[in-house]
């Protein structure tokens, strides 16, 4: 397996764009040369390389391929939303069925809206908190993502003090740590802002306690304060219904995206009655939020997702794929940590702490077709097959002879 063309793309692509590749698909955490950095097609559960390599992808382009690449009932409604234009002046009818779609499914939704990424809505629903409330502060947790906004982002540059002079974070399940924040801010917290469960990058992901859960719900109820699920990767994966419904979370607002419309340009963000009147009041707008094409994907995907229970699916899928690996790694000598659900598994070579090995790892799987991430979870895709999972076994079998450092 090369990457010529990947490369000599690469080398162009630093010449006139700052960092090459920029955001979450960086090589720049993977050893050189050992992955594809640009692609060129996918079908089902499986992407092809710029050049012509192909992967059994464990990633779906970071969580939105849901029901895999070219899914054709979603496609043939995104196409024919699109035959009738793009961004119009006005939202068509697919905006309301969407919003009707989402708070039939969703229990606590009364309304929903729209936007097109997911830090777009996790923007938007700290100022709804905020309004709501009329108070500053935002807890989060610690290591946790919700986009590239100042407040939030995980990046460094271009930040000043009063950025993140609201916000103030706590180590996820840390009950004890998440009572003194609602003390010492008493009267002064907007919200809490909380993934389902905690999903880091260079992390092992952590499930919540029923007893943080618990706590997140009642400190939020009796401090006024809103609770704010960032569900953008877990949402529709988990459940049919949203995340909160597994764990036990009662949300005020929640923000979905990134299986939403299985690769669809869409994000949605619900919420409950009472905050609709100071909904409308935080200005939301762009330049392609009412394009009918990404709603008709998100029609269709929510759809599929109830009608062929795409989470269970994902979970037996899941389940194989890690029970597989784990015991592939008790074969070949290798010890590995697995963490998080298993449609969203994330497996390491344990005692790892640069990430070295388990890089070396998901670089050998790639050499076998394999598509691994060393450092962000994986997720499984509904278009597989339990004859892609034995596949990807194989492969893997391959992988794990190689040598670690
Ligand atoms: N929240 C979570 C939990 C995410 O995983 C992401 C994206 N990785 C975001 C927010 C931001 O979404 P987007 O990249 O679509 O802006």
């Amino acid at each position: 397996m090369n990457f010529d063309q990947s490369n000599a793309l690469f080398r162009r692509a630093a010449a006139v764009i700052p960092g090459g590749i920029y955001g979450h698909t960086t090589p720049a955490a993977t050893i050189p040369g050992s992955v594809p950095y640009f692609a060129a097609s996918g079908s089902g559960c499986r992407y092809t390389d710029v050049d012509g390599n192909t992967f059994i992808d464990f990633m779906g382009g970071y969580g939105p391929m849901i029901l895999g690449y070219h899914h054709p009932e979603v496609e043939a409604a995104a196409n024919a939303a699109r035959q009738l234009g793009a961004a119009f002046n006005h939202p068509t009818s697919l905006l309301v069925e969407l919003a009707e779609k989402l708070t039939q499914r969703i229990d606590f939704a009364d309304w929903a809206v729209f936007a097109k990424n997911g830090a777009d809505l996790t923007n938007w629903s700290i100022m709804v908190a905020r309004e709501v409330t009329q108070r500053p502060k935002i807890l989060k947790i610690r290591g946790a993502y919700h986009g590239t906004a100042a407040w939030c982002t995980p990046g460094h540059g271009g930040l000043i003090p009063s950025d993140r002079a609201d916000i103030a974070d706590f180590p996820f399940n840390d009950i004890p740590a998440l009572e003194a924040l609602f003390k010492t801010h008493r009267g002064q917290i907007a919200g809490l802002i909380l993934t389902p469960f905690h999903h880091p990058a260079f992390a092992d992901s952590v499930l919540p306690t029923p007893e943080f859960v618990a706590a997140c719900n009642r400190l939020c109820r009796e401090h006024g304060a809103l609770q704010i699920l960032d569900d953008v990767r877990c949402g529709f994966r988990l459940t049919t219904d949203g995340s909160h419904s597994l764990y036990g979370y009662k949300p005020d607002l929640a923000i979905y995206c990134k299986a939403l419309a299985n690769g669809h340009p869409i994000s949605a963000c619900v919420g409950r009655a009472p905050h609709k009147a100071a909904a409308s009041r935080v200005f939301l707008t762009g330049s392609y939020w009412s394009d009918p094409a990404p709603m008709a994907a998100a029609l269709a995907t929510l759809d599929i997702i109830a009608r062929d229970n795409i989470p269970q699916k994902l979970t037996a899928l899941g389940e194989r794929f890690v029970t597989g690996f784990l015991s592939l790694g008790q074969k070949h000598g290798i010890a590995l940590v697995s963490s998080g659900p298993a449609s969203m598994p994330y497996i390491r070579v344990a005692d790892d702490p640069s990430f070295l090995r388990t890089q070396h790892l998901c670089a050998s799987a790639v050499a076998q077709g394999v598509f691994l991430h060393p450092h962000h979870n994986w997720f499984i895709s509904a278009a597989m097959t339990e004859t892609d999972i034995d596949d990807a076994l194989a492969r893997l079998d391959r992988a794990l002879s190689a040598p670690l450092p």
